[in-house]
């Protein structure tokens, strides 16, 4: 199979680490018979350097003739690099507002799974820990509280701040068709996590999930509210398969969910459209402060590129095989910096890269 993807390296380790993805994916093409063809494009500071923007028209153009984007990271030093002297719409940042918006990626899969061999990062107590958990949070990305008409009004000399929260039914049918997918490739559970004993657009999410669902028969559907979710991400996460939810709580849920598996470096992630599309990128930033200096873990960045295999491929053996990979050189005791412990070999990005490329069967 040709597979086409556009790389952004991106700023600080973002170059470095996916290099390795790329390692890895080389590996996988030749183990398996596919062929990687991979065009680069600059994001953020290094296109804002380049072409005085952080993204061109021309490179939204490459990704949109690519089947997936793979990407590291981008952004500089928020306090010392130039690039936060410009005005915001020419920021890093804005380029990545930019290509999510260029591409319709409105479903944000975050993964948060607990490596046995790094159960001691974890924050939860140990009979807690000790269950391991495997859940993926599934957040609408382009609707909700973020995105409705807000405004700022002055009423018998009080100031009053109103912010919408509107959901139509289709957004709704998208993101929940795409979370009852995703759980169809995993172990087939969705929490749908709502608020429907007060909002409105909850009590429409949840009819419009259960219409979904129904076309699902082998998927188990739950309900929760957001506010007992958050309790039991802490207290019993292994519970969970496909956490599948709207804007905000998902942005709040999946911070929660991606710090309690306590290591930074470890967490991929994908956006997606409603065709096979994605974008997929560690959910760490690009990390200037240790930039170049090959110590950065880039497996978060290799199991982005497993995501982008398993949901823009639909390769899900290949991803297997990746997943597999990473876990292999932990049971065989290689760490990087971030994740080191006792007793473990601490190894640079590089060389992180190829431990897990030679353990590719
Ligand atoms: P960060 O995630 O880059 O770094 C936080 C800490 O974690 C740092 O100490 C860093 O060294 C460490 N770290 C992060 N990734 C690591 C890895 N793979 N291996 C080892 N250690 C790692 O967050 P920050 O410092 O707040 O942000 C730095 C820049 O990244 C900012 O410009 C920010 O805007 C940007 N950022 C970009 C994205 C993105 O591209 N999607 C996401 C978050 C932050």
């Amino acid at each position: 199979m040709d597979l086409r993807i556009t790389c952004i390296p991106g700023d600080g380790i973002g170059p470095e680490i996916v290099a390795e993805a790329k390692k890895v994916l080389d590996k996988v093409a030749e183990k398996y018979g596919h062929q990687m063809k991979y065009t680069d494009i600059l994001m953020g500071g290094a296109s804002i350097d380049a072409y005085g923007v952080p993204l061109t028209d021309e490179a939204i153009a490459t990704a949109k003739a690519a089947d997936a984007v793979l990407m590291g990271s981008i952004g500089g030093n928020t306090t010392t690099s130039p690039w936060y002297k410009l005005p915001p719409n020419l920021r890093p940042e804005a380029g990545l507002l930019k290509i999510r918006k260029a591409l319709n990626l409105f479903a944000n899969l975050r993964p948060a799974y607990l490596y046995e061999e790094l159960a001691g990062a974890c924050p939860l107590k140990e009979e807690i820990s000790s269950q391991g958990f495997d859940m993926l949070i599934m957040r609408e990305l382009t609707g909700g509280l973020y995105f409705g008409e807000r405004k700022t009004i002055e009423e018998n000399g009080v100031k009053k701040a109103i912010d919408t929260l509107t959901y139509d039914e289709n957004e709704i049918r998208r993101i929940a068709i795409k979370g009852f997918d995703v759980a169809m490739k995993r172990r087939k559970k969705v929490t749908s996590v709502d608020k429907a004993n007060v909002l409105d657009s909850s009590r429409l999410w949840r009819k419009v999930v259960e219409e979904v669902a129904k076309d699902y028969p082998e998927v188990t559907l739950e309900h929760m509210l957001v506010d007992n979710c958050a309790m039991q991400l802490v207290k019993d996460p292994a519970q969970f398969d496909v956490i599948l939810t709207e804007n905000m709580f998902g942005d709040i849920l999946s911070d929660e969910a991606s710090m309690v598996t306590g290591s930074i470096g470890m967490l991929s992630s994908a956006s997606l459209n409603d065709t096979k599309f994605g974008l997929y990128e560690p959910s760490h930033g690009s990390a200037p402060d240790i930039a170049g200096l090959d110590v950065a873990n880039p497996i978060a960045t290799i199991l982005s590129a497993s995501m982008m295999l398993r949901y823009s491929f639909d390769l899900d053996k290949e991803a297997d095989a990746i997943d597999a990979a990473v876990k292999k050189v932990l049971q065989d005791g290689f760490r990087t910096g971030d994740i080191m412990s006792e007793g473990c070999t601490k190894v640079g990005c590089k060389k992180m890269g190829d431990l897990i490329a030679e353990r590719i069967i």
